[in-house]
């Protein structure tokens, strides 16, 4: 048995409330992670994700990397993305009560790292709690004292395209790799995770509820969902 918390990325698309929906189904808890210039594509799935009891944290207004932007650029990224949450929690009629954040590709901004994780900190972010965490890659990336939220494995499936070599054959395979690359294999006895996952209708369109098979795979290999706890700086 394994523990995770899971995460999807790139909200809000079309198949959202199908995701949103068999979380529920599952009981799966999760974060999502709302890309502002999405959220305002698909307004009204994200306010049916809300409605439906997610946590949607920030992932930036429109996916930069982080260490091609000055400072004032890589903040103005986070607070249009947060304004327009604000409004999404207040049009749901949701109480707004954690605010985690996500880097585009965990591009954590480069030279301006250090002054981002304070801009973090001070405006409030929470951080997801990691201490169960072990693996290399998390530890090199000092993640532990940051307060954005990384992952320890990310199923690769938004590689999943039209005329693409990568197939659902291949997540699954890497899901049952010893070192896919992270730290810890997923299904390693007593080891903790936080799992990517991303809602791309691109991904829908070649393998229709990949989000299921992907899941169903986990459980079925023994990992655990739990809900996220939540650390303030
Ligand atoms: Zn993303």
């Amino acid at each position: 048995m394994s523990k995770a918390v899971l995460t999807i990325d790139d909200i809000a698309s079309a198949n959202t409330p199908a995701i949103v929906d068999y979380l529920c189904e599952k009981r799966i808890p999760v974060i999502l992670f709302a890309v502002g210039e999405n959220v305002e594509k698909h307004y009204q799935e994200a306010l049916y994700a809300l409605r439906k009891g997610m946590v949607i944290g920030n992932h930036s207004y429109s996916h930069p990397e982080f260490s091609s932007l000055s400072l004032r650029e890589g903040i103005a990224e986070i607070e249009k993305n947060e304004a327009l949450l604000d409004t999404l929690y207040a049009d749901a009629g949701v109480p707004r009560l954690c605010r985690p954040f996500r880097f585009p590709y965990g591009d954590k901004g480069g030279a301006n790292k250090e002054a981002l994780q304070a801009y973090l900190k001070e405006r409030g972010f929470d951080k997801v709690d990691d201490s169960g965490i072990k693996g290399a890659w998390y530890e090199a990336q000092n993640q532990y004292g940051d307060v954005d939220t990384l992952w320890t494995f990310d199923f690769g499936e938004w590689q999943i395209r039209k005329g693409a070599a990568f197939t659902a054959e291949d997540v699954l395979r890497r899901m049952h790799e010893a070192h896919p690359g992270y730290g810890e294999a997923l299904f390693e006895e007593k080891s903790s995770h936080i799992l990517l996952l991303h809602a791309h209708d691109e991904t829908e369109a070649e393998v229709p509820g990949y989000y299921r098979i992907f899941l169903e795979e986990a459980m079925a290999g023994g990992v655990e969902f739990e809900a996220p706890r939540f650390l303030r700086l």
